[in-house]
């Protein structure tokens, strides 16, 4: 057994503080992904800092902004009544993520830090990079049918990591222009949401942009409009408890038939949720049918490249966009 301390913080100052002094300290929210990690020996905090006394679980109308705390959980997200109305990819992307009871215990800041699926990222016998640098991507030459297809190396031998991002609720938060509320030992800090994740780059055991000791507390959405066109359109080998093959987060913004504004985000493709903005501008100013969201796809895939086992994501990646973007029309 390893033995770990444990810290139960009544103030953000407190849990930063708690953290930012030991380099290998972690914050604890509902624990459904470290415990997981650290019962697989992948990760060996050697302290935790539990945040969940934290006043950090409000979701308020902010006016022009819906302001969600970074404790507030994924089910309670999912189901109020305000995310309902006016953030309906939110509360689907939620839903069509783990379990109910995984949801009842998951935090919106936990779930923006989830690490990547990828079985040798979770098998600490096997090369992986992101777990221990300097070892390999067992998945280059192995297994890769999960793996990514954009955000790649552009020389196939330099590909350091080809794990894709885990999180239904990134996609949506993506798409939807969130931005991320930060506090931290250097003060307090603003990251648009598409610029929180990373590519591996040579660093791939970083996944995100935050500074080590600094704590998640709010995400902030423009209220837009958005919602009565969307949809959250998730592919995956069983209905329930199975992570993304492949998922597009799309939203219109209609006026009749024509396409005023467009949102388009994709997971299980990349090493971070993966925004579409060029195929966005394809559809501003067009009709919504069939053949604008082909043209869209099309401007979507541009760059994709495919491993041995994951070609399969070429051909559905876009198939998914235009039926997502369908459903979205309505
Ligand atoms: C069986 C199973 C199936 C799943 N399926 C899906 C799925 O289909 N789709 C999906 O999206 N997810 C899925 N998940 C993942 C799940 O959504 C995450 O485990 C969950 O969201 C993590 O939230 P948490 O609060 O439990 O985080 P924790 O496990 O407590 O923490 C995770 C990480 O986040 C850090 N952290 C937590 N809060 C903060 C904060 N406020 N500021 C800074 N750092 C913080 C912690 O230090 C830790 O490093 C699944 C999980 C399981 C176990």
């Amino acid at each position: 057994m390893i033995n770990f301390q444990y810290l139960r913080a009544s103030s953000p100052k407190s849990a930063i503080d708690g953290v930012r002094t030991d380099l290998s300290a972690q914050f604890i929210a509902g624990g459904t992904n470290l415990i997981d990690l650290m019962k697989r020996g992948i990760t060996a905090p050697p302290k935790l800092v539990d945040i969940n006394n934290l006043p950090l679980r409000d979701i308020a109308d902010e006016g022009k902004t819906i302001r969600i705390g970074a404790l507030a959980l994924n089910s309670t997200v999912a189901d109020h009544s305000l995310i309902l109305k006016k953030l309906p990819l939110l509360a689907q992307a939620l839903n069509a993520g783990a379990s109910a009871q995984i949801r009842n215990m998951a935090t919106v800041g936990g779930n923006m830090m989830q690490r990547t699926r990828c079985p040798y990222f979770y098998d600490p016998s096997l090369p992986c990079n992101k777990r221990a640098p300097g070892s390999g991507c067992g998945a280059v030459a192995g297994i890769n049918r999960m793996h990514a297809i954009f955000g790649l190396e552009p020389v196939p031998d330099q590909h350091v990591c080809i794990a894709v991002h885990p999180s239904d609720m990134c996609v949506a938060l993506a798409a939807l222009d969130a931005t991320v509320e930060v506090w931290g030992p250097g003060g307090n800090r603003t990251i648009p949401f598409t610029g929180f994740h990373r590519l591996p780059g040579s660093n791939p055991q970083k996944d995100n942009t935050l500074q080590h000791g600094e704590l998640i507390t709010a995400l902030r959405l423009p209220d837009n409009a958005l919602a009565t066109h969307s949809h959250y359109l998730k592919i995956r080998d069983r209905a329930s408890y199975a992570f993304a093959l492949i998922s597009v987060a799309a939203a219109l913004d209609l006026k009749g038939k024509t396409i005023q504004q467009a949102r388009l985000a994709m997971g299980g493709v990349a090493h971070k949720p993966w925004r579409l903005t060029e195929a966005e501008q394809v559809l501003i100013g067009k009709p919504a049918t069939e053949a604008t969201f082909r043209e869209a796809a099309q401007v979507a895939m541009r760059g994709a490249r495919a491993f041995e086992h994951n070609t399969y994501k070429l051909k559905l990646a876009p198939a998914a966009i235009v039926e997502a973007l369908t459903r979205a029309a309505g």
